[in-house]
């Protein structure tokens, strides 16, 4: 029951006070100016992005990378010019959309997507303020998450900017403005978190001394943590506020006027905790002595990012001292890759039981088969203060008209 109503299942339920305070933590860790862009990917509900943006405080920027990403902004409300767009592999079209709708900031991954961006910009008659993503060459040590430093479809090669900076500073529509970095995602702990951004302050300072590149914006990338359907809360980043003053200040002693202007980027941490995913058990089915715990819900509901190899299972919340019996929990669709946990403890589950999967607010139905098999995307509902604000369900219809 969410606000007096009993809902279909399978159901995500976002809450937005749970948004807002995720915003205001994040911004809580990070000493001001420093900036923080929403990876819209994690979860492109406009109610969510329009949280994000708002509030009395320091508000979000939007990293998006697509002209579905672009329109959900755009739905919310945020304007082109709090976007920065991403990707190695924008199109023309795509670029025309979104320079059209103000966006200027992009984040370039090789001479051709730079050059890309830049005719399109002149085409608009406007100069385009590129990034230049940075696959470095070193590996981060201290994590031990390799995410840079192995060949890439993203950023260009540090150690090729000798040959490829001459290129770009003669193309006309765009300029450098500065650098990108994205080292990590999902840091196992405060101190790999700041390991990686210590890390990237000191490549940056390095390039820029290099290469002459006079920095007017650092996007130092993300990291930043939170659990992923199953319980628990976000991470917290006391120590990451003083270590970052002291690492900027060394490289940087203008920044806190802006001199570069420092992003970081965040999409879990600030939407998981918003959501949980109601599902409704359909069946309980015993085989060979295993028991099938059948969902309403599988992976075209929450695809556990299957299809990027991340791994659930999720867990079932149990009441304390409750008993726990090993089951799994599989879903609907008509595949044995159907399954969101196999083997796992749970509590004794019947037929009609509504299971609540927590903290599935990131990358639930946006990193879902919602495709495969055909089923009706789940509702998604938005509440505030334990009303439900809104109820919506994405479509997929065929269209002959295109
Ligand atoms: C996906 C992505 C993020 C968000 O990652 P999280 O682990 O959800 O915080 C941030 N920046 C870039 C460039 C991304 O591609």
């Amino acid at each position: 029951m969410i606000g007096g109503q009993e809902l279909p299942t399978p159901a995500y339920v976002y809450d937005l006070d749970e948004v807002a305070d995720a915003r205001d933590a994040a911004f809580a860790a990070l000493p001001e100016p420093i900036e923080l862009y929403y990876a819209v990917k994690a979860n492109p509900h406009p109610e969510l992005i329009k949280e994000l943006a708002s509030g009395e405080g320091r508000v979000c920027r939007f990293e998006i990378s697509s002209s579905g990403e672009l329109a959900a902004v755009r739905t919310a409300g945020v304007a082109g010019e709090r976007c920065l767009y991403t990707g190695p592999g924008k199109t023309a079209l795509e670029l025309d959309e979104a320079i059209g709708q103000g966006v200027r900031m992009f984040s370039t991954d090789s001479v051709t997507d730079f050059e890309r961006v830049a005719g399109v910009a002149r085409r608009h008659g406007v100069i385009a303020d590129c990034l230049l993503r940075i696959n470095n060459v070193a590996a981060n040590a201290t994590t031990g998450i390799r995410m840079t430093g192995v060949p890439s479809q993203f950023g260009f090669d540090s150690e090729a900017l000798d040959d490829t900076l001459p290129r770009l500073r003669e193309v006309e529509g765009a300029r450098i403005r500065g650098l990108h970095c994205f080292p990590l995602s999902g840091a196992l702990d405060e101190a790999s978190l700041i390991g990686a951004f210590e890390h990237t302050i000191e490549l940056a300072l390095d390039l820029e001394r290099k290469h002459d590149l006079a920095l007017e914006y650092l996007d130092i990338g993300g990291g930043f943590n939170a659990p992923y359907g199953v319980p628990g809360s976000r991470e917290s980043y006391p120590g990451l506020g003083p270590a970052l003053e002291l690492a900027l200040d060394r490289a940087f002693p203008q920044w806190r006027t802006g001199q570069p202007r420092i992003a970081c980027e965040s999409g879990r941490f600030l939407v998981g905790s918003s959501g949980k995913l109601l599902t409704r058990v359909t069946n309980v089915k015993v085989s060979r002595g295993r028991k099938f715990v059948i969902l309403d819900a599988g992976i075209n509901t929450f695809g556990g990012m299957s299809g990027l190899g991340r791994l659930l299972p999720v867990a079932v919340g149990c009441d304390e001292g409750e008993p726990v019996e090993k089951a799994s929990l599989v879903g609907p669709l008509c595949t044995p890759g159907d399954a969101l946990g196999r083997e796992i403890d749970v509590p004794s589950l019947r037929e009609g039981d509504l299971v609540a999967i927590p903290n599935a607010g990131a990358y639930g139905l946006t990193a879902s088969l919602v495709m495969f098999l055909g089923r009706p995307a789940p509702l998604e509902v938005v509440v505030r203060g334990g009303r439900v604000q809104s109820r919506s369900r994405v479509e997929h219809v065929r269209s002959y008209d295109v």
